[in-house]
């Protein structure tokens, strides 16, 4: 953050008065443009015992298949933003059921919250960020080709929790992967 978007003055990046850590201060205007992070929010559509993914056609992860998931809106309450990344991704008409995780990714400062759903009528096609949306059975799933390790993280506790019938809520942390691996 350069500039100032009340004033259009240059920004400072200083620990503001009462503060405890730095900020993109205004001297012209006093505004402190405060930076927290964003909310993500998904779901895991099933439909017959099958999970419903979507195959990216943007970066980053193109062409990796991924839960629909995006960031929440204002205005919006997390199981709409759910839903209507849903929609957007594969055109899936989806009824939230319940939160299911959350995940912190602190290292990039976002929050991702995904819900358990049903995919309601079998019908999906690929939106404007898919190449490709299909069913998955737990067989099936290309784990070695899954977008994010959050939407990893998601299916592998989904589908242990599944036998049982019973979902609890969770909460994880995802890490940064090591320098090693990032070179493979
Ligand atoms: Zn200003």
């Amino acid at each position: 953050m350069n500039y100032c978007s009340n004033c259009s003055n240059t920004l400072k990046f200083c620990i503001p008065p009462g503060d405890d850590r730095p900020r993109f201060l205004c001297d012209a205007c006093g505004t402190i443009h405060y930076e927290n992070p964003k909310m993500v929010v998904g779901c895991i559509p099933e439909f017959e015992d099958k999970i419903l993914l979507c195959r990216r056609s943007i970066e980053p992860c193109f062409d990796k298949w991924t839960l629909p998931a995006g960031y929440l809106e204002n205005g919006e309450t997390v199981s709409d933003g759910a839903a209507r990344e849903a929609y957007e991704e594969a055109y899936a008409n989806v009824e939230i059921l319940a939160p299911y995780a959350l995940f912190n990714i602190c290292y990039v400062n976002q929050v991702y919250l995904m819900f358990r759903a049903l995919l309601i009528d079998g019908n999906f096609r690929p939106g404007n960020e898919s190449n490709e949306v299909r069913l998955f059975t737990e067989e099936e799933i290309p784990w070695h080709n899954i977008a994010f390790t959050v939407i990893k993280e998601t299916l592998k506790h989904y589908l242990k929790d599944r036998p049982n019938g019973l979902f609890p809520f969770y909460i994880g942390d995802i890490l940064p992967r090591k320098k090693i691996e990032n070179a493979s």
